[in-house]
């Protein structure tokens, strides 16, 4: 993605529709915050783009949430008073620069706790932690039976507050948060509480998965903090990927152009091995087809993610740099040099956002 608020009419691009996305953070901190809990904005996907952390804050997240040291470093130049918080586990060779960008980092180990304290006392800085507890998604976390004693150890390390325990759910194992999990976590801060005596006011529940609980009301009270991404920047339900409600879904477009249109059967004609990236297709027999080639291809995202706004376009398959699309039931009469515009999944954002290929267009209302 190349960052720039004037890239303009650059195709293909991203364009961030950043009202939608403020709209959107509103509807989900909202929820969360009738809960009695706060959020933190998650924007990730998108590389920590100003305008989209921007949105996310002035939609009422509390701290802005990123895996990637390098995006937080931009957002404290930008807005040194945005907090921030690191979500991806810190590398302990780059803990100096963790306790300089980010107000808040989830840990999971003892020796990168001692780094964290330490990058701290040389940069005289003070640095929140949270700990965090692998509750069966067996992604990241400190096994629940091992809890306590590194909370304990990480009690005496100067320069750090341990600022609560956290969890992550659904990403790894696709294990949803439930009462059971959810309560287990309570259940382990306040045994770390009563047995350290540290106030750990922190609970930091989850993701986009805990929105379910969260409109149910099953979510236990004492979880007080969610980190949420992709339920705010697609507007989706990450547990089935339904539109959730009052949340838009077309805060990202992917806009490309047609390069090529042309009438063509729809069965290559000739004796067939394999394409060009070792796979054998299936090709379903329709006649001669309108068809339209744009300008992306699965150097630029997983074309499996993608949907054309045009319900009538069908997507036939894509190679390192075409993508192709039968456009014959179409309504409109395309044209080679008309720009098309499709909804990307999180998937197919996560390749766009990063290829140097794909602008980034802002677009403000
Ligand atoms: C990416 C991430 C999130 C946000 O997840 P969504 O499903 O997009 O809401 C939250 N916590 C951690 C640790 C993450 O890595």
């Amino acid at each position: 993605m190349t960052i720039s608020a004037q890239s303009g009419p650059q195709s293909p691009r991203l364009e961030i529709h950043v009202e939608r996305i403020r709209e959107n953070a509103r509807v989900i901190s909202s929820l969360v915050a009738s809960h009695g809990a706060s959020t933190a904005g998650v924007g990730k996907v998108l590389r920590g783009h100003e305008f989209v952390v921007g949105a996310l804050i002035d939609g009422g997240c509390a701290q802005y949430g990123d895996s990637r040291i390098a995006n937080l470093a931009k957002v404290k130049d930008w807005r040194p008073g945005i907090e921030t918080m690191l979500l991806r586990i810190p590398e302990i060779s780059r803990c100096a620069e963790v306790v300089q960008v980010a107000d808040y980092s989830l840990n999971s180990s003892i020796d990168t706790l001692r780094a964290l304290s330490a990058a701290c006392v040389d940069l005289d800085r003070r640095h929140k932690a949270i700990i965090m507890v692998d509750l069966g998604d067996l992604r990241e976390g400190v096994w629940a039976d091992d809890l306590l004693g590194v909370v304990t150890e990480a009690k005496a390390l100067p320069g750090l507050e341990i600022a609560g325990i956290g969890a992550n759910l659904a990403c790894f194992g696709g294990v949803a948060p439930n009462p059971v999990n959810m309560g287990r976590l309570v259940e382990l801060a306040s045994e770390c509480r009563r047995e350290t005596s540290l106030e750990l006011p922190m609970i930091s529940g989850g993701n986009s998965s805990a929105l379910p609980m969260l409109a149910a009301g099953t979510m236990p009270r004492e979880v007080n903090h969610f980190r949420m991404g992709e339920s705010i920047i697609l507007g989706r339900n990450v547990y089935d990927r339904t539109p959730w409600p009052g949340t838009r879904q077309d805060a990202i477009r992917l806009v490309v152009e047609i390069v090529e249109l042309e009438r063509k059967p729809s069965v290559p004609i000739g004796h067939r091995g394999q394409d060009a990236f070792g796979e054998s297709r299936e090709f379903v027999d329709r006649g001669v087809r309108r068809r339209a080639i744009v300008n992306l291809g699965r150097q630029d995202a997983v074309v499996s993610g993608l949907v054309p706004d045009d319900p009538a376009m069908i997507i036939l398959g894509a190679s390192s740099d075409h993508l192709i699309i039968d456009v014959d039931d179409c309504e409109r009469d395309w044209h080679v040099g008309d720009e098309i515009s499709l909804s990307p999944d999180y998937g197919a954002l996560l390749a766009l956002a990063t290829s140097p290929y794909v602008g980034a267009h802002v677009v403000q209302h």
